[in-house]
């Protein structure tokens, strides 16, 4: 019995070598895997065998050769089926539809300001459909549906504690695999965009890195040595709540003075709105930037402050991790033009001369939706992963 468990432990491990091989090399072919990989041109062909029949890799025309027979090469076949990542906000949703390369084939962006649990379900729920509706036909159709979660998630993916969103003790999970029976992930949207900026993003050519989402609150995902480290619960990152201040304004987290009440979006708006900065309707960040970019001195001062206090935050993550790369995401990331040089002036300024060197700053790409594709990336490797067992 444990011999036979040894064997399909190491097939399946073979086998997970030669779909890495292809998805990361391809077009490759046979031989090329064989001396790659050391495994032996036999095993080789009947792994590749069964990929194929499986429908995850495909064949193609001959490739070059030194000579003699031109070999088939083989691809992976993202088209096999669909993910769907979907980044919770606390004032949107943006949903992603991708292949199983992650190359976005849809989006869907919804606006809200209701964030009652069941009113916010119903509204996944739709997005969601309307992803699932714009799929292509494919052998394996939807493979997993990712949702990437503000707040503190458990492993198993609930929602323990959402305080912007005045959540507590709730799970997504069971209603929407209920609804629409495909397997569901959660994850905290912060270690989601970390994962995706890692894997698709700006964080590709570093292996120690601090995503940093500053939407509404703020929460971290840290990469260490190119994997998501989480703590020994999946709770790590709550930087957000790290406190600045011990007299500081009250948290909805319960302590006083956190960093997020200074230097999220939230703080902004706040701000904007006892300001007054002649926003008619209801404050938010768009009408914010759009009176920086006339030039509106208060709304310019504003954006620094909150760009000040988001360099103070960071000097502490720069010191306790030392990182190759802290990446500024999420909503926040679009008030660059102004905070970026008052993130920067504070980390040159306070910031321990040893931590300065090698460190680098970069702000996301206001294209790249790190988080949803983050999470339709998990629900991907699960599939693939669970492919790669069932033999
Ligand atoms: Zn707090």
């Amino acid at each position: 019995m444990q011999m036979i468990w040894n064997q399909q432990l190491v097939k399946k491990e073979n086998k997970s070598i030669v779909l890495n091989l292809i998805m990361n090399n391809a077009p490759i072919s046979r031989a090329d895997i064989a001396q790659t990989s050391g495994l032996n041109k036999g095993t080789v062909s009947s792994l590749v065998a069964e990929l194929l029949e499986e429908q995850l890799i495909y064949e193609s025309g001959p490739g070059e050769s030194s000579g003699g027979r031109r070999p088939v090469m083989l691809l992976f076949n993202q088209a096999a089926g669909y993910s769907i990542g979907l980044d919770l906000g606390v004032n949107y949703i943006l949903g992603v539809l991708t292949d199983l390369h992650g190359n976005i084939v849809t989006t869907k962006n919804e606006k809200y300001t209701n964030i009652s649990f069941d009113d916010t379900l119903n509204r996944v729920k739709n997005v969601i459909s309307f992803l699932i509706d714009a799929a292509p036909l494919s052998p394996y159709g939807i493979v997993g549906i990712g949702i990437g979660a503000p707040g503190i998630l458990n492993k198993e993916g609930d929602i323990l504690l959402a305080p912007n969103l005045g959540w507590k003790n709730v799970s997504l999970t069971a209603a929407l695999e209920t609804t629409f029976n495909i397997p569901v992930i959660v994850e905290n949207e912060a270690n989601a965009g970390a994962y995706g900026e890692k894997k698709f993003g700006l964080g590709q050519p570093f292996d120690d890195l601090i995503y940093v989402s500053a939407g509404i609150g703020i929460g971290t995902g840290i990469i260490i040595n190119g994997e998501l480290y989480k703590g020994i619960n999946g709770y790590s990152g709550e930087f957000g709540h790290m406190t600045i201040d011990k007299n500081g304004m009250q948290c909805r987290c319960g302590n006083k003075g956190c960093w997020e009440l200074y230097a999220s979006e939230q703080s902004l708006l706040s701000k904007a709105n006892e300001m007054n900065l002649g926003i008619m309707n209801d404050v938010n960040l768009g009408e914010i930037l759009l009176l920086a970019q006339n030039g509106e001195q208060a709304a310019i001062q504003l954006l620094k402050e909150v760009g000040q206090n988001l360099g103070l935050g960071i000097i502490n993550i720069i010191h306790a991790f030392n990182p190759q790369q802290i990446i500024i995401g999420n909503r926040l990331a679009a008030a660059r033009q102004w905070i970026e040089p008052q993130v920067r002036n504070v980390i040159d300024k306070f910031t321990l001369s040893f931590h300065q060197t090698d460190i680098k700053v970069s702000f996301s790409n206001l294209s790249l939706p790190s988080s949803a594709l983050g999470v339709a990336a998990f629900s991907t490797e699960a599939f693939l992963k669970s492919k790669l067992q069932m033999q």
